[in-house]
């Protein structure tokens, strides 16, 4: 029994999948598998999970649905939230009866029903119990999103549900035929799958028998979709995409009616930057606003304003910002969206005039006050500039007079006959907040607070916000089109970040976000002739980053033929082959391609192949060599070091804003700008302090894993992390990994006895020595070398050789310059930990594409020796 409480039962009656429960049930007790589409915000997520624990899955109570509810999904973010969100709904504790896991985080109780947790984890817990017998029911989430972790949870799923049910038929005939009863602990019952999907792109599933032999059947709900308007920009900025974001959002929040914003750009950075400037501008329009009305009013009360300054009376109305922008809009509407989308149309008064170009009247020059008041700059030839548009509509003094360009829900001024009176309300503020992946989760839940009575919401997302996320109230989308997408070139582990154009489907998917709550508006700040260019969908991550984590996982799943595995869509043939090329040279398989016991003991770790095999070289180098006298350090820093790579590198070297927002007057306004500047010196000064500090000039992974250490031991972490300018969430992460792989390492020392004979000591003997500052600051050289070896050992076809100098006067720039084993001529980027002590060999785990150079970012010194040793194709160097 479910008792939900009273605020919640009254926002789920407006739910559309709730009054689909009955049928969605049905249809999940009568199938293997089923497949349910519905828009984002329509109550997936949220409400199917509880669909099945109010049916009994995941109760002690049924022996068939006993096991969990198992939630998948692509996104960590939406882990947490969820689980937080379900719990709640359900009047049940989090960390109970519901619980998540994502890669280093786990909140679980015994009776666990309902569990959220990433693909990933999923993937791992396979690796197990190929069964999954823990579970009655798995829901893959945001399936849609074609996450190279989900692709193949469900091409795994198909078989798995397949296999249970042979296993439960198998039981039951034998207990009919041999009367033995199976003993409850190895009693095997049919396993549910769900596959949910905000789209219906769903052939990849459905077709052709590829994946299940029966189609599941599929439910769509239909979402209340309240009509969204779209808006295309008549020309597409190719470059500043970001200040167009920016001026739109200003523009709607002067002009338009309450209701929250919702701004897709690429990355963290841009979120961050566009945050800083929209909470200035709040903080400014908050305070000017209160002059000019003063201004406005001073200038209009004689009765006719005709005499006056037409440029104060127009900077009044902050006429020529407004207009010089509307001038490069054209509003027209979306065809190729959905069908509700384009039906729909938005009868609102104040919106109707935006109908009109505003070119008719303008023409295609940049508009400035003089030319459309006429060059007798009086009040008469405005009239007939303004006449018929939603702007500022002055005429003389003999009709009634002002009209305002702020969108006439606001800020109207009415007149007599001759007198005029402003009637401004203040601007309210608007209360700006970032999403992205990289916000610790508590800055990320902020979203779905309330915000105070007259503010508005404006929230600056990337792509975290397109499906994962439903934000409350949201009115007015505005989407730059774009999206970071890394690319990767296998062949050097060149990496790189493109920005580039999102597909149609996540275009209808950003604008939909815009009527979930009430009729909206989508503001591209595209073309609608760029629009048509987009790519129908976006590809499956599969077909984009390598594979090698996968086929070495599928391989210890005994899955050899991994282009034979019913992935929704295949890889690459290539991609295999390059991931299977890789993990030969890293001996996870052998000559054969069959799976070697170092490769088996790889998949034990969860990261990349590369730092696995790091991991167990710098084990197995302690195990053999005696040499050592402090073997326990050494661990403890080969298992930071493999957690430092596995993360995303937490110096920062860019300035990020963060300060609050409290003060609204100018003289704090001056303040502001004074600390801002003060900050970025600071960030200097840190960032220097933290290179003197933690550089190792053998490896910057040493440099990080050094960082990581200090910061364990610092008593305030955010004191530590302002002070050598790390991130802190990075570093907490990177904290708990590697707490996490410390004991993943015991556990297969302990699971494999006979093969190690491990006799520096125990677990915590390991982390003692991790922990004592005692130890001195750094590393010995024989201590490093042994890790450097092992390092080799993961990077050994990313070796670089130093070919000479490479200077750039106007960059101030005088680097070593290396040639890959592809041939590629590259420079040491200048925060390495190697920039200065360029050593003649290097193995590298970031090759980045710079404006003037592929630089490499994170690097290792190795010696020749060692490359022989772990069998890199060294006779391009030597000859
Ligand atoms: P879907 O998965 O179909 O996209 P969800 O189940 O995520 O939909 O969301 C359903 C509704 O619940 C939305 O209106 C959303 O705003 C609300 N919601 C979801 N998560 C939260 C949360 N953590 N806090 C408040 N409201 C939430
Ligand atoms: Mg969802």
């Amino acid at each position: 029994h479910v008792s939900r409480p009273p605020e919640i039962e009254d926002l789920r009656k407006d739910l559309p999948i709730v009054m689909m429960e009955q049928e969605i049930m049905e249809a999940i007790n009568e199938n293997k598998s089923v497949l349910i589409c519905g828009e984002t915000g329509c109550g997936k997520t949220t409400q199917v999970p509880q669909f099945l624990y109010e049916a009994g899955f995941g109760s002690s109570r049924s022996s068939v649905k006993s096991g969990m509810i198992g939630v998948t999904q692509p996104r960590r973010v939406a882990v947490l939230a969820t689980a937080k969100r379900v719990a709640f709904e359900l009047g049940l504790r989090l960390g109970k009866e519901v619980g998540f896991q994502v890669r280093h985080d786990k909140r679980i109780g015994d009776k666990c029903s309902i569990k959220f947790m990433t693909d990933g984890i999923l993937l791992r817990e396979l690796q197990n119990d190929f069964l999954l017998k823990r579970y009655s029911v798995i829901i893959l989430d945001e399936a849609h999103e074609r996450s190279l972790n989900t692709d193949i949870l469900i091409g795994m799923l198909s078989r798995i549900i397949h296999e249970r049910q042979r296993i439960y038929e198998e039981q039951k005939n034998q207990e009919i035929l041999l009367r033995n009863r199976t003993s409850p602990e190895n009693k095997v019952y049919p396993l549910k799958l769900v596959l949910m999907s905000a789209t219906l792109r769903i052939e990849d599933f459905t077709a052709g028998g590829r994946i299940f032999s029966e189609p599941p059947p599929v439910i769509e709900v239909s979402v209340r979709q309240y009509p969204v308007i779209i808006h295309f920009s008549k020309r597409t900025d190719i470059v500043d995409y970001v200040g167009q974001a920016y001026k739109r959002v200003l523009s709607i929040h002067k002009n338009l009616p309450a209701g929250g914003i919702l701004v897709f750009v690429t990355g963290q950075r841009e979120v961050e930057y566009l945050c800083q400037k929209l909470r200035k501008a709040s903080r400014k329009m908050v305070t000017n606003s209160s002059r000019r009305i003063g201004k406005a009013s001073a200038l209009i009360k004689g009765g006719c304003a005709e005499d006056h300054n037409i440029n104060e009376l127009s900077e009044a109305f902050e006429i020529e910002g407004d207009l010089s922008m509307q001038q490069t809009d054209r509003f027209s509407s979306y065809d190729d969206m959905s069908e509700d989308e384009s039906d729909a149309s938005y009868d609102s008064d104040e919106e109707s005039d935006l109908e009109v170009s505003y070119e008719d009247v303008f023409g295609q020059n940049n508009v400035a006050s003089d030319k459309f008041f006429g060059e007798d700059g009086n009040l008469t030839s405005m009239k007939a500039a303004f006449a018929g548009k939603n702007t500022l509509k002055l005429t003389d003094g003999k009709q009634s007079v002002l009209g305002t360009a702020k969108g006439s829900d606001h800020r109207i001024l009415s007149s007599g006959k001759n007198t005029m009176e402003s009637d401004i309300p203040p601007v309210s503020p608007m209360h700006v907040l970032p999403l992205y992946a990289m916000l610790p989760a508590s800055a990320q839940l902020q979203v779905f607070n309330k915000v105070k009575d007259g503010e508005r919401l404006v929230v600056i997302a990337t792509n975290v916000a397109e499906t994962s996320l439903t934000i409350p109230g949201t009115k007015y989308v505005v989407d730059t089109g774009r999206e970071k997408v890394k690319m990767y070139d296998s062949t050097n582990g060149m990496e790189t970040y493109n920005v580039q154009w999102i597909s149609k489907a996540s275009a209808a998917q950003r604008a939909g976000r815009a009527g979930r709550t009430g009729p909206g508006h989508c503001y591209c700040l595209y073309s609608s002739t760029m629009f048509n260019k987009f790519h129908k969908f976006s590809n499956a991550e599969i077909s984009k980053i390598p594979v090698d984590g996968v086929v070495l996982l599928m391989k210890s799943m005994g899955i050899d033929k991994v282009a034979n595995f019913p992935f929704p869509t295949l890889p690459m043939l290539s991609a295999i082959e390059e991931a299977e090329g890789c993990l030969k040279v890293l001996e996870a398989l052998d000559t054969n391609g069959r799976l070697t016991p170092l490769g088996k003991a790889m998949v034990h770790y969860p990261m990349s192949p590369r730092h696995s095999r790091m991991l167990l070289t710098a084990i197995q180098i302690l195990q053999k060599d005696k040499g050592c006298s402090r073997p326990n350090l050494v661990l403890g820093y080969a298992v930071a070091a493999a957690a430092a790579i596995s993360l995303s590198n937490p110096f920062i070297t860019q300035y990020e804003d963060n300060y609050d927002e409290k003060s609204d007057t100018e003289a704090s306004e001056r303040v502001l700008e004074k600390e801002e500047k003060l900050r970025k010196k600071k960030l200097n000064e840190a960032s220097k302090a933290s290179h003197e500090n933690f550089c190792n000039p053998t490896s910057d992974i040493l440099s990080t894993a050094y960082a990581l250490r200090c910061f364990e031991l610092s008593n305030s972490p955010m004191k530590f992390c302002m002070e050598y300018a790390l991130h802190l969430k990075t570093m907490e992460e990177m904290s708990k990994l590697r707490k996490q792989l410390l004991k993943l390492v015991f556990q297969q020392i302990g699971d494999s006895q006979q093969n190690f004979t491990w006799t520096f000591g125990k677990m915590v003997d390991v982390e003692h020595s991790w922990r004592d500052s005692s130890k001195g600051k750094q590393l010995f050289m024989y201590e490093e070398e042994l890790l450097g070896q092992a390092i080799c050992a993961g990077w050994v076809d990313r070796v670089a050789k130093k070919i000479g100098a490479y200077s750039d006067k106007d960059r101030n720039l005088n680097a070593d310059r290396y040639q890959t084993r592809t041939n590629e001529k590259v420079v040491l980027h200048r925060r390495s930990s190697l920039y200065r002590s360029s050593p003649e060999f290097l193995v590298y785990s970031e090759l980045v594409h710079g404006e003037q150079h592929p630089y490499i970012y994170v690097a290792t010194t190795v010696k020749p020796e060692w490359l022989v040793r772990y069998g890199s194709s060294m006779h391009i160097f030597c000859a």
